[in-house]
């Protein structure tokens, strides 16, 4: 039997504050074939984030720019800020047989759904509300009215997780990115994901 030779397409959502940041870092150690999908953003960099790595930090005028030349997968608004997924890397990665990921809000995922049925929909949830309000304000990069924006957005969020096809609750990052693993593990081995040719 052969593999497959198309990557899998890994899509992560979740409230803002669940730990998709470090959960996704963490695994990029764990399975360093792995590929991170850097998008495109309007907002301003955090502290310690770098251009090209975490983000591609662009203009409102570049972001619209790349729309209209159909540069994006997927684009989404978030809290006053433009977010979208640059088409080219993640296409070429996956006909080379890459596995990409996507750390993306759920309208970005649905976006997503649409153009690969085939992606697994991963959702990222905290232990509870009062942990999200504890990391979101820990990370102290946010004004208070963000975090309030935000934590509402988590809210709104948190009811789409039946749309995915795995929900992750990440209480110890440890033991979130075992699970992360075991989901892209059983994906690969999904008899219809495989070519077979005997
Ligand atoms: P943050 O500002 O905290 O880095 O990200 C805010 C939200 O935007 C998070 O939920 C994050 O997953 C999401 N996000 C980051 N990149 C993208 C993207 O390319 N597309 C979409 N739709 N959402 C994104």
């Amino acid at each position: 039997m052969e593999e497959n030779r198309q990557g899998l397409l890994i899509v992560l959502s979740g409230p803002s504050g669940a730990g998709k940041g470090t959960l996704c870092k963490e695994l990029m150690h764990n399975l360093p074939t792995l590929q991170y999908s850097v998008s495109a953003t309007t907002r301003d960099p955090r502290p310690g984030e770098t251009e090209g790595k975490d983000y591609f930090f662009v203009s409102r005028e570049k972001f619209t720019e790349l729309i209209r030349q159909n540069q994006l997968l997927e684009h989404a608004e978030f809290c006053g800020n433009f977010y979208g997924t640059p088409q080219a890397p993640v296409q070429h990665a996956i006909t080379q047989g890459k596995d990409v990921i996507l750390e993306i809000e759920i309208r970005g995922a649905e976006q997503i759904r649409r153009k690969f049925p085939q992606a697994v929909f991963i959702f990222i949830v905290p232990p509870s509300l009062e942990e999200l309000r504890a990391r979101i304000t820990k990370r102290g990069t946010e004004t208070e009215e963000k975090i309030r924006q935000r934590l509402d957005k988590a809210s709104d969020e948190l009811h789409y997780v039946s749309e995915y096809d795995y929900v992750v609750v990440n209480d110890q990052v440890e033991t979130a990115v075992e699970k992360l693993k075991a989901i892209i593990t059983a994906e690969k081995c999904k008899v219809k994901r495989r070519l077979v040719q005997f």
